[in-house]
């Protein structure tokens, strides 16, 4: 049974962005945009996680929480923030949720937050976490041991370090191996859709992850796909 997972955001870009990984991922998602039809849906059934954008038209977020939480639902909730808004956060928390996204916000970092979420709660049945959701999830790929939930790669027990967004670009290409993966992609999953620093920001990190993989190993290569992206080729010297 797939968690179901309720996304009450009021950008259709955003939604249709987090939708369509959320499913990737293998959850099972609705979606609501504005706050008065996000309460109905997450009155109307249980879900294991809701992501609740604050900036809604009709009901807020802290509307539709405090509703929430006044209703009994403990259901983890997940609430995305507008940038320089850190009292939303504070007050957020406050009101019970469980984790917070500041936009913009890359969504292999929300899927990791998900994920991290629904294990500490128990697949959100309240009960004790279950076996399946207490093992952690591990990634094998040509000699690489990839940890999604703790952020670590490691190459015959040696640990590589790679910074958080490094780690993003690869867990994602990793993911998709021998298809070509741009640049765009690599922004909106990692660096988030409204994310203004430029194609650029990809490349550098690429460009350093691809050097910290070599000096490791060469069975995992980054290939650049001229004026389109990037591919990862699994065992190729
Ligand atoms: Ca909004």
């Amino acid at each position: 049974m797939p968690h179901n997972i309720l996304v009450i955001e009021d950008e259709p870009t955003l939604s249709r962005l987090l939708t369509y990984n959320l499913t990737q991922e293998g959850y099972a998602v609705d979606t609501a945009d504005n706050g008065g039809d996000g309460l109905l849906a997450a009155s109307g059934r249980k879900y294991d996680l809701i992501v609740l954008d604050i900036m809604l038209p009709g009901l807020n977020g802290f509307e539709v929480l405090t509703k929430l939480r006044q209703q009994g639902d403990r259901t983890p909730i997940i609430i995305l923030t507008a940038r320089n808004a850190e009292n939303d956060v504070v007050q957020g928390l406050k009101l019970g949720a469980d984790d917070y996204m500041t936009k913009p916000f890359g969504v292999a970092e929300l899927l990791a937050r998900v994920s991290a979420v629904l294990r500490r709660s128990g697949s959100g049945d309240g009960g004790a976490p279950s076996e399946e959701a207490a093992q952690e999830k591990v990634i094998a790929v040509g000699g690489l041991t990839i940890y999604p939930e703790k952020y670590e790669v490691s190459i015959g027990g040696e640990t590589i370090e790679l910074r958080p967004k490094e780690f993003e670009v690869l867990l994602y290409l990793v993911q998709r191996p021998g298809m070509v993966v741009t640049r765009d992609d690599l922004m909106n999953v990692v660096w988030g859709f409204d994310y203004v620093g430029g194609q650029r920001t990809v490349d550098v990190h690429v460009s350093s992850l691809r050097k910290k993989l070599e000096m490791n190993q060469q069975s995992v290569q980054i290939d650049s796909i001229r004026g389109v992206g990037y591919k990862l080729v699994i065992g190729k010297k």
